[in-house]
């Protein structure tokens, strides 16, 4: 699971995939009612305000469903999980992601997770493993 396409070059969601770089997942937020929005657009999906900006959040969620890639995409490549993540700074905030650094058979719906981002050519992929106790 070390390929990673870049992402299109698009300079509202460039901040995303930079964020990572000091250890902080940032989301688009809007200054005016402060609903987030992933992925970033011109404006907030709520309210329509243009004052819009990526802002940190936690980098914790839970995982509200997955699966278990076995195909082998490339040779010698082994299963890895694609899992949907919910932040938990607000109820609606998802990300499409990879569950790492586990057994991919043990991963659950309901399970805490926190980012962890992969960096590969400039760019910081935020990823999530298991929160441990
Ligand atoms: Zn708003």
């Amino acid at each position: 699971m070390l390929h990673r396409l870049r992402p299109q070059q698009d300079p509202l969601t460039e901040f995303f995939w930079h964020s990572g770089a000091d250890g902080l997942l940032r989301v688009q937020t809007c200054s005016d009612c402060g609903y987030r929005t992933h992925p970033a657009g011109p404006v907030c999906a709520r309210c329509l305000s243009s004052r819009v900006g990526p802002q940190p959040v936690s980098g914790l969620g839970a995982v509200l469903s997955y699966t278990v890639n076995v195909q082998q995409w490339t040779p010698g490549q082994e299963p890895y999980v694609v899992a949907w993540v919910g932040l938990d700074e607000q109820e609606d905030l998802r990300l499409t992601t990879n569950i790492v650094d586990c057994d991919p058979w043990s991963v659950s719906i309901g399970d805490r997770v926190q980012v962890a981002f992969l960096e590969r050519h400039g760019y910081h992929y935020p990823l999530f493993r298991p929160v441990t106790p």
